[in-house]
């Protein structure tokens, strides 16, 4: 099999200039031509009109393209930081990272979090030092806080020839040769002398460039300590495999306004980056025997073995699922199973995707990524396989939404478009979910943050044509209750000819505090009191009672019920007569068994620097936070706290403020907290 694949990724802060980047790629690789520009908002890789008016990068477009015989996937990700659920799934599906700096201000504060998500999945990575033709660009000190703030050890490969508007070339250390930009219409790269005044620096990082190499090595030391000189292409493969290990980070540098340095940065991604079949053999589960692994070598001789990494629904074709194909092939109109949902599905079309347009192929091959048609109830995270070998990949994990609004279109008339509109933005995105309030009839939808929910509410207007309004940000209270109780539950109507007649006597008692259980039915009927064809009506009834709870109406959780008695009529009994009798029941106990007001809380940790310690404790104290763990490692602290959900409204950005972006966070929900009585009313209150 031909080592010819790269997937990769742009990872960056936001501004750095991965848009660019992406389009010139695109360029000099033959898929378009005209580049576009972000300013003008004529990009090719952000496709979504929202993107192209924030200048901000959302989905990860996947883009096939071309360069020296080598096809290589791009997967754009979004450089902001409530995006993190995209950016998670494109580095689980990703074998190496380009990441790109601003030359002028180096190292800033996303690319730390990437930088440390790239590590969780273990993404070997190069870095490009962008914008070098601004005024103030410096590549050293670019490369020096790759080291100081990413704690990452960068071994510059080029040096720059002059900056800012100087900005004329580069020198490859390598070849010890220098290339000059000649921007005559088309860029056009010549071969020159080494300026007089970079002499020294070039003999200098040489040096250093060995030295970095061969200390990956063990053979090349030896020769490099016993003076011998080493050929280049031994340094060339060591630093190949040190990349791929993870122990150094090959620098470049250029500028994707002026188009400068694309091509070398091309070819490095060749030189460096591994093809995804140089990454180890991915590993599953048998969904059958949850306790043995299987291990699956990217080979077309091997069973298939997929994962849907997205959902996308495109203007054109419908609904897509990004794949990436593991082992076997994935080939086109051919039945295959999703080991996930036991689910037998079909492949449709495969596709390649330019951004936003497409190649049809018959069959994709292991390493590679494409779109499918087809996979009609598959969702991101699935595994697709044979039906015959099954196996289960890791899915990537995601966030619990954290924040609601109730939704509603601004015309009574766009109810359903609405409806449908949610319906498909909640398949492509797994951290969006849509609920019905059945109490207020509103539809609530829940998503990440505040900025998440407002693309939402964006792409509705644009993509659908639906305006919609939208409320507060709300948490989902709950109730419970904290004694036994009894209660009958009586509905007898005699309005001439058929009657209606249900009876029931009910014990309600509070389940056990470490029940995974939501609530527990039991039917103690005894001699035929009340007939069999009437209990799962009562049963219902009490359930629609509890949905609304004495407190403040939420729903009531962590209750045993159980029916012990009750009565029935020959002629007038009826389900629906026993289910608002159990409903009955219900509203007179829940008040006499102490409800008690439930709130969820959410386990949040903090990653910041140390110097934002003290501020962040201090926002956290404000927000009846109960500290669990602080821990230091290195300069990088980390806090481990319990907060209400309610209280972390706007922490993003708060704690964006405080660590002028430096400190990250992840939160999820943790349990449902008892609220103590003195705070219920203000609880209530805020949410009303
Ligand atoms: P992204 O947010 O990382 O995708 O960055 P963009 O590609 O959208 O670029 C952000 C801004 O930086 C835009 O105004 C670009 O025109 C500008 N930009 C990108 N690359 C360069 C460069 O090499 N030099 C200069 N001077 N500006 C650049």
């Amino acid at each position: 099999m031909k080592n010819n694949i790269r997937n990769i990724g742009f990872i960056a802060h936001i501004d750095a200039g991965k848009t660019s980047v992406s389009e010139q790629v695109l360029y000099y690789t033959g898929k378009t031509h005209k580049v576009g520009r972000v300013d003008s908002g004529t990009t090719v890789m952000d496709w979504m009109p929202q993107e192209r008016e924030r200048g901000i990068t959302i989905t990860s477009a996947a883009t096939a393209c071309e360069w020296k015989d080598h096809k290589i996937n791009i997967i754009d990700t979004p450089g902001h930081v409530d995006f993190t659920a995209e950016v998670e799934r494109s580095l689980r599906v990703l074998d190496g990272g380009v990441v790109i700096l601003d030359a002028v201000a180096g190292v800033q504060s996303q690319s730390e979090t990437v930088w440390r998500q790239a590590n969780k999945y273990n993404v070997p990575r190069i870095c490009f030092v962008n914008k070098m033709d601004r005024v103030g660009a410096d590549y050293d000190f670019t490369i020096d806080t790759i080291r100081t703030r990413l704690n990452g050890r960068p071994i510059p490969i080029q040096i720059p020839i002059g900056s800012g508007d100087g900005f004329s070339g580069v020198i490859d250390l390598f070849t010890e040769k220098a290339y000059y930009f000649h921007q005559n219409g088309k860029n056009i790269v010549q071969e020159g002398a080494i300026p007089e005044e970079l002499g020294d620096k070039v003999k200098l990082y040489k040096e250093n460039l060995i030295e970095q190499i061969v200390e990956t090595d063990d053979k090349l030391l030896e020769l490099y300590l016993t003076g011998e000189n080493i050929p280049m292409e031994l340094l060339q493969d060591a630093l190949r495999k040190a990349t791929i290990d993870f122990k150094l980070v090959p620098v470049f540098c250029g500028s994707a306004l002026k188009s400068l340095g694309i091509e070398f940065l091309m070819d490095a991604v060749i030189d460096y980056l591994p093809s995804p079949l140089e990454i180890t053999s991915v590993e599953g589960t048998d969904p059958i025997d949850f306790n043995k692994t299987l291990i699956r070598t990217p080979s077309v001789d091997e069973p298939l073995t997929a994962l849907v990494y997205k959902i996308a629904v495109d203007p054109f074709v419908g609904r897509i699922a990004y794949v990436r194909v593991y082992a076997g092939l994935l080939k086109s109109g051919t039945a295959v199973f999703n080991s996930t949902r036991q689910l037998n599905q079909k492949i449709g079309r495969v596709l390649l995707m330019h951004a936003n347009h497409r190649e049809q192929i018959d069959a994709l091959e292991p390493g590679n990524i494409c779109a499918v048609i087809g996979l009609k109830d598959s969702v991101t995270g699935d595994t697709i396989c044979d039906k015959s070998q099954q196996i289960l990949l890791e899915a990537p994990v995601f966030p619990t939404p954290v924040v609601s609004l109730s939704i509603e279109p601004e015309s009574q008339g766009d109810q359903e478009k609405l409806g449908e509109s949610l319906r498909r933005l909640a398949q492509e995105d797994p951290t969006l979910l849509i609920n019905h309030d059945s109490e207020t009839g509103q539809t609530i939808i829940s998503g990440m943050g505040e900025l998440h929910l407002d693309i939402i509410v964006d792409r509705i207007k644009r993509e659908f044509g639906v305006v919609a309004n939208v409320g507060k940000p709300r948490v989902a209270y709950k109730e419970t209750i904290s004694k036994e109780g009894k209660a009958e539950g009586r509905f007898v109507r005699q309005s001439g000819g058929h009657g209606q007649y249900g009876h029931v006597v009910v014990e309600f008692a509070p389940l056990e505090a470490d029940s995974d259980q939501t609530f527990v039915f039991e039917d103690k009927i005894v001699g035929g009191k009340i007939p069999k064809e009437y209990i799962a009506a009562v049963k219902q009834g009490i359930l629609e009672g509890l949905s609304n709870g004495p407190v403040g109406g939420y729903q009531v959780l962590g209750v045993k019920a159980v029916l012990v008695d009750g009565s029935y009529h020959d002629v007038d009994s009826s389900e629906l007569a026993f289910k608002i009798a159990g409903s009955m029941a219900t509203d007179a106990v829940l008040k006499k068994c102490n409800p008690i007001l439930l709130e969820p809380s959410m386990s949040l940790e903090v990653i910041t620097p140390g110097e934002y310690l003290g501020d962040i404790l201090a926002d956290i104290g404000s927000r009846r936070a109960k500290v669990n763990n602080i821990e230091g490692k290195g300069d990088v602290q980390e806090i481990n706290v319990i907060l209400p959900l309610a209280n972390t409204f706007g922490y993003a950005t708060a704690l964006r403020s405080i660590s002028q972006g430096r400190a990250n966070y992840s939160m999820e929900f943790d349990s449902y907290q008892r609220v103590s009585t003195e705070l219920v009313g203000s609880v209530i209150r805020a949410t009303s």
